[in-house]
Parts: C-alpha cells; sequence; structure tokens
C-alpha cells in the first residue's frame, strides 16, 4: 500500500494533527512533544535519526505563507517599514509554536503521500 490515497482525509488528518499513515492516532503527546509511535497503528513517526531537520522547510513556507499577506496589506495600508517589521515580527512569535506543531505533521503526511507508510518500503530500498 502506498501514501497515494485521496487527499481530502490526508488534508484534514493533517489539519487535526493526526497520524500520516492511520489518520486516527494524534502526532503530539505534548504541547511540542511527539509521540514516538502512533497511538492507534503504532507508525513510527520519526522514520530515521535526523528526519524532522526537513520540517524546517515546511516551516519557512508556512512562515512564508502566513507573512506575506500580512506585509501586502500592510504595505497598501501605507504602513512605515519600522511598523511592518514589527507585526510581521510579532506575528511570527506569536505563530511559531503553531508552525512548528504543523510544519512536523505536515512534513510527515507530505513524505507518508510521496514516499508510501508501508512497513515494506522502508527495507526494500
Ligand atoms: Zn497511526
Amino acid at each position: 500500500m502506498n501514501g497515494h490515497g485521496p487527499l481530502g482525509p490526508r488534508i484534514v488528518a493533517a489539519l487535526l494533527q493526526r497520524c500520516s499513515r492511520c489518520y486516527r492516532g494524534p502526532a503530539y503527546e505534548g504541547f511540542i512533544t511527539m509521540h514516538e509511535h502512533c497511538p492507534a497503528c503504532g507508525w513510527r513517526y520519526e522514520r530515521e535519526p535526523g528526519y524532522f531537520v526537513g520540517a524546517m522547510y515546511a516551516s519557512y513556507t508556512l512562515g512564508f505563507a502566513i507573512v506575506m499577506p500580512i506585509w501586502f496589506i500592510l504595505m497598501a495600508s501605507g504602513a512605515s517599514f519600522g511598523t511592518i517589521m514589527a507585526v510581521v515580527l510579532g506575528t511570527l512569535a506569536v505563530t511559531s509554536p503553531i508552525m512548528f506543531r504543523y510544519s512536523r505533521v505536515l512534513w510527515m503526511h507530505f513524505d507518508a503521500y510521496f514516499n508510501g507508510t508501508s512497513e515494506d518500503a522502508e527495507t526494500a530500498g
């Protein structure tokens, strides 16, 4: 079984920060602490050491997606550069814990979608 199922349920699972394989188990046990394995299906979230380093790309993308509209709206409304920077940095500071959580979940789902979630896949290579 590979990860190429319907995208809808996967997006919902990612939004709810659920397992990238069964969509049922929660990814996090604490605020920024992930479960090592999915509580529902046993799927190991951290596929290999350093796996979540890639999540920082998801984090940059998220940060960019959040900040850019704010930047443009403020610029269009004639705000000064200092005001724009203050609002942008404040927004990033407030949203970074949320982005941290979502970046890992998105990374996990991204990987599962393109590389599948069968246990065979990791030994086949
Ligand atoms: Zn699971």
